[in-house]
């Protein structure tokens, strides 16, 4: 099982495993935000995710939802969508990008 390192607000390091996350993406931003309830203090934890972290939960096996963006000016196409996963496929090296 993979071991995601990570920081909880009020207990610093963390460990988690894949199970323990969600991600949320967003398409448009090619980022996203994930979720993980701190094993130790039980708060919810909500960060900000770049691509890069994006893809290293992914890889991991973190589930995910694509979520639309409140302005609606700008309806996610399944075109993009596809290109956003496909950006995501491109980068590798990035298991410490979690770890500070
Ligand atoms: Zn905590």
């Amino acid at each position: 099982m993979t071991t995601i390192k990570t920081t909880c607000e009020r207990c610093g390091d963390v460990e988690l495993e894949p199970g323990d996350l969600a991600l949320e993406l967003d398409p448009t931003q090619e980022s996203g935000v994930y979720l993980f309830t701190c094993p130790s203090c039980i708060v919810v934890q909500r960060r900000p995710a770049n691509p890069r972290v994006v893809n290293v939960l992914l890889a991991t096996g973190v589930t995910y939802e694509v979520v639309t963006p409140s302005s609606n000016d700008h309806p996610i196409t399944e075109a993009e969508i596809a290109t956003f996963a496909r950006r995501l496929d491109e980068e590798e090296d990035l298991f410490r990008l979690l770890t500070p």
